[in-house]
């Protein structure tokens, strides 16, 4: 909820529209946020002059990061696990988003560590078990954007975690629904990463096991999961003669399935994306990005941002699912 003191500012100035996209009958919201035009951006590569170092611009960044003294009025755990607290987001997207951010500067384009995913998931599945997401009929996700092409404002390490609509299913729920859970193995011609057949752009979505025995268990099989994801990013960047430092990509979470999908640009034709539109949540700042979303297209907005999705891929899976 916005606050009266300033600490924490959101405007969602119409109804949200839900939309079925003809063609990839995929769930879309879109909404205008005033906020996202007022976001504060503090990236190494976009904050700083040309002419300063790479060590000069990361000085410059560090100066500026909000999450190494978080605004008390938002921060909600100042001390978790000893490294890590959950803030409020000060700009958010929707009235329930907050962030696990590390309590010291680390990098956002450092991978997430399996302690990070367990954190991820102990916590979505904590919330949506709850009486009040039951009762409201809606679920939380987790995000990670990750290198400089995956849309992120902040270099300072954060995770998301934002409400989706009341009843809004995204695709990656229906397809993980109907399968079970396997760990992947790249000799293992038979069981392949989900893929939902009607997307333009390169994804993988993997099933998560629907219980743990203990925290190791659920820490190892995350961070198996998640490295498998990261292969498949890194296989993709390599093939576009990436650069390691240019790596980018947006990571998705639930309960029960995580997805990466490999990013090529930040926007597409002035239309800025992170992982919320992979969800099928696009939120623009004004009218004119809103009607530019809509002329566009999500889906080929998705595909400008990330990279086109081959035939090939589409092969029939393991269970009869195009993965
Ligand atoms: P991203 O754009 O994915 O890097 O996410 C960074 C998030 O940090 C954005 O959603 C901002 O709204 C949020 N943010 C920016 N400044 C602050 C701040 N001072 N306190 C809390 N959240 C912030």
């Amino acid at each position: 909820m916005p606050r009266k003191d300033g600490s924490l500012i959101y405007s969602a100035d119409q109804k949200p529209e839900i939309i079925k996209e003809d063609g990839t009958n995929m769930n879309i919201e879109l909404k205008t946020v005033k906020a996202l035009g007022i976001r504060p951006h503090n990236r190494p590569a976009a904050s700083s002059p040309e002419s300063k170092t790479d060590d000069e611009k990361l000085k410059l960044q560090q100066d500026n990061d909000p999450f190494t003294h978080p605004e008390p009025e938002l921060t909600v755990i100042g001390n978790l696990l000893d490294k890590y607290r959950i803030i409020l987001n000060k700009f958010p997207n929707s009235d329930d988003h907050f962030m696990l951010v590390t309590k010291d500067f680390a990098k956002q384009d450092s991978l997430l560590k399996p302690v990070e995913l367990q954190i991820m998931h102990a916590i979505l599945k904590n919330i949506n078990n709850s009486d009040e997401c039951k009762k409201n009929n809606t679920q939380f996700f987790a995000f990670f954007n990750s290198g400089p092409e995956s849309g992120y404002s902040q270099f300072h390490k954060h995770i998301q975690f934002l409400k989706l609509p009341r009843g809004f299913s995204p695709y990656q729920s229906g397809l993980a629904s109907t399968t079970e859970f396997f760990l992947p193995r790249e000799l293992n011609v038979n069981k392949h990463p989900l893929i939902y057949q009607n997307a333009k752009f390169k994804h993988w979505i993997l099933k998560i096991k629907d219980s743990f025995e203990d925290e190791e268990e659920r820490e190892t099989i995350l961070a198996m999961l998640y490295m498998f994801l990261i292969s498949r990013v890194l296989n993709v960047s390599k093939s576009q003669k990436i650069t390691r430092d240019k790596v980018s990509y947006n990571f998705m979470m639930m309960d029960d399935w995580m997805m990466a999908v490999p990013r090529s640009h930040a926007k597409y034709e002035d239309v800025w994306q992170n992982a919320l539109g992979y969800m099928g949540l696009f939120s623009a700042r004004d009218e004119d990005v809103r009607q530019k979303m809509l002329d566009l297209g999500f889906s080929k907005i998705l595909e400008g941002c990330g990279f086109p999705v081959e035939e090939k891929e589409k092969e029939i899976s393991y269970d009869g699912l195009w993965y």
